[in-house]
């Protein structure tokens, strides 16, 4: 981060800037300090309760003159208190037996103590309840280790020096220290108390304010021809400063009120610094500034030049010092963290403060362990006061933002997103995509009917963004356009993959009379029924189950219409094409009898593959109604009398598989039987049926088996 700098010109054109350090001015703690008390002078101010603070609230005689004009004193103890005043605990925090002895007394305690430091109050009170040796490193007369030394029941040892560390031993020990001090100064401690001790716990508990200000006072000085520290003459941090200062640029002044401004060195100088301890008021900085800027540009001639410049002037300490608005988005670095909260530079007269629960949604562990400082990060101001004087941010509130441009992003790209269902409303469900909320109609929620959303509830649903008004919150998903949308990808895929002439495996899903739907792999196809088997079925199930894996072959596929035809039969030869391979004249068959006719009986080889068996050749005996002898399903044997392949025609015989009856039976069979022409001969096929009295029922017959083997 930049520090901010002021150019100005004097009357002959010279340039002077004045830069204030990048840290300068209140800390976190001591401006929430201030904020409540100025708070509670606002609120029991005038109402006949006397306000106190215990101790010097800052170490600033300005600011504590002026709190004193708004009514509010100082004490050194409860005791001193009026009963039932108002008592305000300052930034540094008190021991524990200061409450008791105020609850005692009746006062109102307003606890103003810094959030880092009541953590180490509470360190040392833990560690203590746990039976454990506190060691508290810093200066036992500062008020801050006094407190904590309180909250350890005043058993913690106090240690300032190194050399003090050597003198405890055999303890186990748990270190705390002091907000203030230096890390080479716990460094240098805690490795004396390791060689006597058993460690059990070291707290870095040094706050970066100090730090922070005191690099940034160094870093200037030695860029600057003259410096102005400005703070209390009682404050230690602004002397320690004072003295940072000095070393690298001599000519550094101490300045707590106005008059010690050296305006006469001011003039002299072309490059100023100022920095300010933690105690120092904004108000105050910019009145030095705004007093060393004066006397540089009064000696211009032109009084509007003076005004002009003077505005100018005001408005650049303006700039510099303006605080971000409400809803801004601002970007700063991470100065403290604490599991409660992160405080952040945001290079402004305020800290901002992002408090846990504002924090990332998706974030989960100790903010201690996820942030650091030093780490640049961005949030939203959603208060430019907080009532402790900061500024509060929020980063889930920004990235709420972020999830409705991911939601709008979603809808413009056709992007797909999870959505987790969380309850049913009417006519559909409540889904949330990280923190924005969105509708699903209940007819968009599936691609079947769904009645009722309890078996959606709690479940992640990847959905399409149908609607986006992020000005009235409202966003409308579809997890059936998901769907469809996937479902046309597969079928896309598989269509690519195939080609007429595949075989490939399938499923049977349902039947209808004309043949069954079969399932290739998320896309289904249709086998008719005629395509199913080479014979001739009168239901796709006399031949399929369903749920029967089979596999297809790939007739014709129409891409237009989405359309794919299979067939079963082909995955075996035509019968008539292989039939000299399987069968010859002579050879008895077993088959079953599947149509019965007037003039014979047609029996299936296997499927696709008839043949007929004459009325005359049924049985030796005349038969002049063939259902005497033989019905349909019945199985028979037969001989083949003669096999005609350009015709497609099985002639077969089951009297030539019957033992012949005797002689006498045969000449008596034979007398009972009709004249020559009227009995037809063993036909060979059934065109050859004898004609006479017959002929024209063997024309009919002739046509009818023709038909039937067409059919
Ligand atoms: S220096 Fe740090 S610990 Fe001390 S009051 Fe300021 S913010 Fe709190």
């Amino acid at each position: 981060m930049e520090k901010e700098t002021i150019r100005l010109h004097r009357a002959n054109g010279e340039e002077v800037t004045i830069a204030l350090a990048e840290h300068a001015g209140f800390c976190f703690g001591v401006g929430r300090a201030l904020s409540r008390t100025e708070e509670a002078a606002a609120l029991y101010g005038g109402k006949g309760r006397k306000i106190n603070t215990c101790g010097s609230l800052i170490h600033n005689q300005m600011v504590i003159d002026e709190l004193l004009r708004k009514g509010v004193g100082m004490v050194h103890a409860p005791e001193e208190a009026e009963k039932g005043s108002i008592l305000i605990v300052r930034a540094h925090g008190e021991p524990k037996r200061f409450y008791e002895a105020a609850e005692e007394r009746g006062l109102t305690v307003i606890d103003a103590t810094c959030p880092f430091v009541q953590r180490v109050q509470k360190l040392a009170e833990e560690a203590t309840k746990q039976g454990h040796t506190v060691v508290i490193v810093g200066d036992p007369l500062h008020p801050e280790v006094i407190g904590i030394k309180g909250w350890s029941d005043d058993r913690a040892l106090v240690v300032q020096t190194p050399q003090q560390a050597q003198e405890i031993r055999g303890k186990e020990l748990v270190i705390v220290c002091q907000t203030t001090i230096r890390k080479e100064l716990l460094d240098g401690v805690v490795e004396e108390l390791k060689k006597n001790n058993t460690i059990l716990n070291i707290y870095n508990t040094i706050c970066s304010a100090t730090r922070q200000r005191q690099n940034a006072c160094g870093l200037l000085a030695k860029e600057s021809d003259l410096m102005v520290v400005i703070g209390g003459c009682d404050s230690s941090n602004t002397k320690k400063l004072y003295e940072i200062s000095k070393k690298y640029c001599e000519n550094t002044y101490f300045v707590e009120f106005i008059e010690d401004l050296p305006l006469k060195e001011v003039k002299k100088c072309c490059k100023i610094g100022v920095a300010a301890g933690a105690s120092t008021p904004e108000r105050i900085i910019k009145e030095v500034i705004a007093a060393m800027s004066e006397a540089i540009t009064k000696d211009l001639t032109e009084q509007v030049e003076e005004m002009n410049e003077m505005e100018a002037m005001m408005d650049e300490i303006e700039k510099s010092l303006r605080l971000p608005g409400r809803g801004e988005i601002v970007t700063g670095e991470i100065v403290h963290v604490t599991n409660d909260y992160v405080v952040v530079n945001l290079g402004c007269k305020k800290d901002g403060v992002i408090p846990k629960e504002e924090m990332a949604l998706e974030q989960e562990g100790q903010l201690t362990d996820l942030f650091k400082e030093g780490d640049e990060i961005q949030a939203k101001v959603i208060k430019t006061d907080d009532g402790d004087g900061n500024i509060l941010l929020s980063k889930k509130k920004l990235q709420v933002n972020e999830h409705w441009d991911e939601i709008n992003a979603a809808l413009d790209d056709k992007e797909v997103v999870n959505v987790k269902i969380v309850k049913e409303v009417k006519g559909g469900v409540i889904a949330t995509y990280k923190e924005v909320s969105g509708f699903i109609p209940m007819s968009q929620l599936s691609d079947h009917f769904v009645e009722k959303a309890d078996e959606f509830i709690g479940k992640v649903l990847p959905v399409k963004v149908s609607r986006v008004d992020q000005r009235r919150n409202k966003a409308v998903f579809s997890h059936k356009a998901f769907l469809a949308e996937e479902k046309a990808k597969k079928i896309a895929e598989i269509w690519d993959k195939l080609s007429v002439g595949d075989v490939v495996e399938g499923v049977v899903m349902r039947f209808t009379d004309y043949g069954a739907f079969v399932d290739i792999g998320g896309l289904d196809g249709l086998l008719h029924i005629s395509e199913i088997s080479w014979g001739k079925l009168k239901h796709p199930q006399e031949a399929l189950s369903i749920g029967e894996k089979i596999n297809v072959k790939i007739l014709s596929m129409n891409a237009e219409k989405g359309k794919i035809s299979l067939g079963l039969k082909q995955n075996v030869p035509e019968p008539w094409s292989v039939i000299d391979e399987k069968y010859e004249v002579g050879q008895v068959i077993t088959g079953k009898v599947v149509q019965i006719k007037d003039y014979g009986a047609f029996v299936e080889l296997e499927p696709g593959l008839d043949g007929l068996v004459h009325i005359s050749e049924v049985a030796y005996k005349r038969v002049t109604n063939i259902a005497d002898e033989i019905s349909v399903g019945q199985q028979v044997s037969a001989k083949i009398l003669e096999i005609d392949k350009e015709r497609k025609r099985i002639s077969l015989s089951i009297k030539e598989t019957l033992e012949a009856p005797a002689e006498d039976a045969v000449e008596e069979a034979a007398e009972e039987a009709p004249a020559t022409e009227e009995v037809p001969e063993a036909a060979e096929t059934v065109e050859e049926v004898p004609a006479a009295e017959e002929a024209a029922e063997a024309v009919e017959t002739a046509e009818t088996a023709e038909e039937a083997a067409e059919e």
